[in-house]
């Protein structure tokens, strides 16, 4: 697989490779031409000396004169560090600087010798085996008036025109050695020159990619979300024109980017807060009926981990059919549905309102659908109460209303004239006249109570208690004393209460007329008040404590509604209106405190009112 190097090891031996080769080839160019330079060079000086002692050769042969001309021959070869040659037609060395010509070989097919005959200017590179080394040689046509070439030298020769060719040579040797001492500076030179084009292509490529490494950092930084540094800054120092101007565009890149997702997460929070902090549960639930996001409201109502549910099956989040199908109908019409719905969970039903639309992406696609659910369950309770109340207040007006009728209806069919009979049936008359009344009186009095608490007109002061609750105990005297139950008070004489006196005495009287009602003979009701700390401060409990019946615990929750009774034909005939504790409860709430029972059925019930007060020190 192609691994990716890095910029240095690009630039470096690319950079080095192309020195290489442009260093061996100038020098194999410089020193070929240079040695080709020397060589002609010397061949034309090599042609020079032989022109210029050519004369002499010609003098000394004209006069047959061999033997001087040998000696002039070793003595100008040394003198010229010049081998010189001469040699007859027939190819016989006649004179030799550096040998002895009696014993050299026939030169007449050496190269330079053949083409200096030809009448041209023999030249030749060669190896020489007489004195075993590379050298160059250059011979010249000569003619010379020569008498019959002899070794001995005769003075009385007939004379002719005979040719003969002079050779010069030189050693390469020397060339060649400085040519290699050239080639060796050349090649330390060469050395030189890379150890220095190396330093500087690394300093190059450091510089390209130094600025663009700071940059890749820049950009992974970028891509985890951290904005922070800009890249211009740091590559200003060193990097080139295309660096800088890539670096500010991928500033102003990361700038927009910036602020874009700046836009986005404020955008999105702003959207979180507004859905978490909607009392409205809603979810919001994807194509496959999987929970995309709900918010704390859906949470708490269905009692679900907001950070688990998404991804899971709405069903499993919350069991209901009838939403389920409201989500597939929304999602296979694609129209919106408002309904309720009741759910049940741990603290009984509850009753929501839903209302489903469907959910569309930016390109408009729809992605799923919002569930947005009203808790209902309080208006809907209230409704009941409302609808219970109406129906109880024209029950319970009606049972002596309806009796009050059919007595008098009686009487005047005729009972009237027995007279026995008048008195009795207007006894019941009156007693259900009486009834009714009690019965609008308890309501009127709620009503006010429920009005003037609404309209904030019940004047609360700081009073002591005691006096209340003996007050109340002599008003309930009468019906205690007729029902044969007694009744105590355990109250500290130096407690004060924020009361309304009046108010406070009616509720005490309520409840200790249920407690006198509900109790047997000789059972005692007590009334006990004390001070405590309550969760907003200083309180007060007043107690009403009987030993009578009881309530059973399912009636416990239910027992401050209006025409609310847990025996209602008890009740009845103990002539309640179900309406007592309801003015206890709005009393209570009145003195901005509250009304708690307890009760074990047989066993007795106590009633207690926290309100505001102390004990005075
Ligand atoms: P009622 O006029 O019928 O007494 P209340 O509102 O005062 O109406 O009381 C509601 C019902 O609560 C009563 O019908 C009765 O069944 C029950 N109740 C109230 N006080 C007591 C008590 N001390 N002991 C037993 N039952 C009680």
């Amino acid at each position: 697989m192609f691994k990716p190097k890095k910029l240095v090891w690009q630039i470096f031996p690319a950079n080095i490779l192309t020195i290489l080769i442009a260093i061996i080839a100038v020098s194999w160019y410089g020193t070929t031409s240079l040695r080709e330079f020397y060589l002609q060079e010397t061949e034309a000086d090599l042609e020079a000396r032989a022109e210029l002692i050519g004369s002499r050769v010609q003098e000394y042969l004209s006069e047959g004169m061999i033997g001087k001309l040998r000696a002039y021959c070793v003595q100008a070869g040394r003198k010229s560090g010049t081998r010189i040659t001469v040699v007859s037609e027939d190819g016989k060395v006649l004179a030799d600087s550096h040998e002895n010509p009696e014993v050299m070989d026939n030169h007449r097919h050496r190269l330079e010798i053949e083409a200096a005959f030809a009448g041209g200017i023999g030249k030749s590179r060669r190896f020489s085996d007489t004195l075993e080394d590379n050298r160059i040689y250059v011979a010249i046509p000569l003619t010379v008036a020569f008498p019959q070439v002899s070794n001995n030298v005769s003075d009385n020769v007939a004379r002719a025109d005979i040719n003969i060719v002079l050779r010069t040579s030189v050693s390469v040797a020397t060339l060649d050695k400085t040519l290699t001492a050239i080639k060796f500076r050349i090649g330390m030179g060469s050395v030189a020159v890379m150890l220095f084009t190396g330093l500087i292509t690394l300093l190059i490529s450091r510089n390209i990619s130094k600025p663009l490494e700071q940059m890749t950092k820049s950009a992974e930084q970028y891509s985890r979300g951290d904005f922070s540094e800009r890249m211009l800054p740091m590559a200003k120092k060193t990097a080139s024109l295309e660096v800088i101007t890539l670096a500010s565009s991928m500033d102003r890149m990361a700038e927009l980017l910036d602020e874009k997702i700046q836009a986005i997460v404020t955008h999105r929070n702003q959207l979180e807060t507004v859905f978490s902090s909607m009392v409205e549960a809603v979810i919001a639930i994807d194509t496959e009926e999987r929970v995309i996001s709900l918010n704390d409201a859906a949470a708490e109502l269905f009692d679900v981990d907001r950070k688990a549910a998404p991804g899971r099956i709405v069903q499993q989040i919350v069991r209901n059919v009838n939403l389920q199908q409201q989500i597939s109908h929304t999602l296979r019409n694609k129209e919106c549905l408002v309904d309720e719905i009741i759910f049940h969970d741990r603290d009984g039903d509850r009753f929501l309102q839903t209302n489903v639309v469907t959910l569309s992406n930016g390109l408009g696609e729809n992605v799923g659908v919002l569930v947005v659910m009203n808790d209902v369950t309080k208006l809907r309770r209230l409704e009941n109460v409302r609808r219970d109340f109406v129906a109880n207040v024209s029950h319970e007006l009606r049972t002596p209303i309806t009796s009050i009728k059919g007595y008098v209806e009686t009487l005047l069919d005729g009972a009237l004239d027995i007279r026995e009979d008048a008195e009795r049936f207007l006894q019941i008359v009156l007693r259900q006249s009486e009834r009714l009344t009690t019965i609008i009186d308890d309501l009127l009095v709620l009503s006010r109570i429920e009005e003037d608490s609404k309209q904030e007109q019940i004047s609360l002061e700081e009073e002591l208690l005691l006096p209340v609750i003996a007050s109340a105990i002599q008003t309930c005297q009468h019906k205690a004393d007729g029902a044969g139950v007694k009744m105590a008070i355990d109250c500290p004489d130096n407690i004060l209460v924020e009361m309304n006196a009046t108010l406070l005495e009616q509720a005490l009287v309520n409840l200790l007329i249920n407690g006198i009602t509900y109790s047997k003979k000789g059972d005692t009701v007590t009334v006990q008040g004390m001070a405590c700390d309550d969760d907003q401060g200083k309180a007060v409990r007043i107690a009403v404590r009987d030993t009578g019946c009881g309530i059973a615990k399912k009636h416990l929750p239910r027992l401050f509604e209006r025409f609310y009774r847990s025996d209602k034909a008890r009740s009845r005939t103990l002539g309640g209106t179900g309406l007592g504790l309801a003015i206890v409860k709005h009393i209570a709430q009145a003195h901005n405190g509250r009304i708690e029972v307890t009760s074990v059925e047989g066993k007795g019930s106590e009633f207690t009112l926290v309100v505001k007060g102390y004990l005075q020190s």
